[in-house]
């Protein structure tokens, strides 16, 4: 549905309209879909402002997973509430999954918008600003077959992008909210990921992540099945069919679920040369009836296959999660258990989060939570532990010789170029700049360059060209 009310109508203005800012918060998907409306901006004639409060657009990409991040929306509207009444001209969007979950109610919150919209409707920002400038407040949140509209994406860097392949998420795990904001599976199909794909490789990206909130789920939306009985399109063949795409040298995939990550999918990880050895496969408890609860639908020890099958096949893999502690209930034992499984599978890194009671989804309601003193308590230690069993991990690289894919300047230290091992790990190291070097141009972003690894940080490396 799309609602709409009139409005003052806020300029849009014609060719060369104004300047624009994108806050983008929360997971790569968002950011995968601020890219994607800043290209459709950029199309409509908008450039990037210099600063969020001389925009004559903003645009807030929100997301609800954490408590922390939808507050932060409020604060930063209220101050641009605040600059709209003084001139009515400034366009006011909120999208993603806080403008999902509060629709109209966010217009009665912060009345100076003009623009609510959920992320299903993320490739319709050039139609919804349209009904804008005609002097209505929109509302656009209602289920919505995602168009394809791939060719304007304005990407953050010259040499990784994403690639959605799925929208939404058939799953029900009972502390998320995505299901209920981003709606059902959609999944894109593989000559469309293709032709992305080789857009992407023609402006000189050399590094491609497949998203999905749930990738591994990618294609089960999709009809066709083989003459062996199996489902036409998944993963597995996403990633057969896309790779050998020229002049892409790496390709990566995320979210996984346990639930459906597969032999076939490891063995054709570790078969196919472009798949880079670096898995983030979320596993949220160490414990079984913590598991259920969260309506996981694995146990521990099906992810420990999991892990032991591509380190069978990948010695080198780099694994990485996330992990929620203090979910409602978690005795002690329980957190203990989240806490032996970093140890034992060894992550190369885990993001972590204190379980945090989202609207709308049910563990929210559940009446055992745990106080705010036990959650920081729990997570400080993990996060601890995650940076100490990280560390270990890193001492691998010392030493050795790894393959870099420069992606630019450190903007910490200009001296430094930085870039990520094949596992994902940042990498920094001296070499020629760009006016000096070999052919007078030294390096270059997207360049493959062998780096000697003579530091190791948790998560970072450090060395020299090799
Ligand atoms: S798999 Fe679970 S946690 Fe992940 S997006 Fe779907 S419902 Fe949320």
């Amino acid at each position: 549905m799309t609602a709409t009310q009139p409005s003052a109508p806020p300029a849009l203005g014609g060719p060369g309209r104004g300047s624009y800012w994108i806050t983008t918060f929360g997971c790569q998907m968002n950011k995968a879909d601020s890219e994607r409306m800043a290209g459709i901006l950029e199309g409509m004639g908008y450039r990037e402002a210099n600063a969020e409060l001389e925009a004559d657009l903003v645009l807030y990409n929100t997301c609800t997973i954490r408590d922390n991040a939808e507050q932060k929306v409020y604060s930063y509207l209220g101050r641009q509430a605040q600059r709209k009444r003084a001139n009515p001209h400034l366009t006011l969007v909120v999208a993603g999954c806080v403008a999902q979950q509060e629709g109209e109610s966010l217009l009665r919150r912060v009345p100076e918008l003009d623009l609510v919209m959920g992320p299903q409707h993320a490739n319709r920002l050039d139609t919804l600003l349209g009904q804008v400038e005609q002097g209505q407040q929109v509302v656009a949140t209602g289920e919505h077959h995602i168009l394809e509209d791939i060719t304007t994406a304005r990407r953050d860097s010259q040499v990784c992008a994403w690639v959605n392949v799925i929208y939404g998420c058939n799953e029900r795990c009972t502390y998320c909210v995505v299901p209920s904001v981003r709606g059902r599976e959609q999944s894109r199909l593989p000559e469309a990921i293709r032709l992305e794909m080789e857009g992407l490789a023609a402006r000189g990206f050399r590094e491609i992540t497949l998203l999905g909130q749930n990738i591994d789920a990618y294609g089960r939306d999709l009809p066709g099945i083989t003459p062996e009985g199996r489902r036409q399109h998944t993963l597995t063949d996403l990633l057969q069919a896309v790779h050998d795409v020229e002049g892409i040298e790496r390709i990566r995939f995320a979210t996984s679920h346990p639930r459906y990550f597969t032999e076939r999918l490891i063995d054709a990880c570790a078969d196919l040369p472009k798949v880079c050895e670096h898995f983030h496969i979320p596993f949220q408890s160490g414990d079984d009836a913590v598991l259920r609860a969260m309506a996981r639908g694995y146990t521990v020890d099906r992810y420990r296959r999991i892990i032991e099958r591509i380190r069978s096949r990948m010695p080198d893999a780099a694994i990485s999660a996330d992990v929620i502690v203090a979910f409602p209930g978690e005795t002690d034992a329980q957190y203990r258990r989240t806490l032996e499984l970093v140890e034992e599978i060894g992550f190369d890194q885990v993001n972590t989060a204190a379980y945090s009671p989202r609207p709308n989804t049910p563990a929210a309601d559940w009446p055992d939570q745990l106080s705010e003193a036990v959650k920081v308590e729990r997570l400080q230690a993990l996060n601890a532990l995650v940076e100490r069993v990280a560390r270990q991990r890193s001492e691998r690289y010392r030493g050795r010789v790894e393959q870099v894919l420069v992606e630019g300047i450190n903007p910490r230290d200009p001296a430094q170029w930085m870039g990520r091992t094949r596992t994902n790990r940042l990498t920094f190291f001296g070499a020629p700049l760009p006016e000096s070097g070999r052919d007078g141009r030294g390096l270059e972003p997207g360049d493959l360059v062998n780096v000697s690894i003579e530091e190791v940080r948790a998560f970072s490396l450090s060395g020299t060209l090799a």
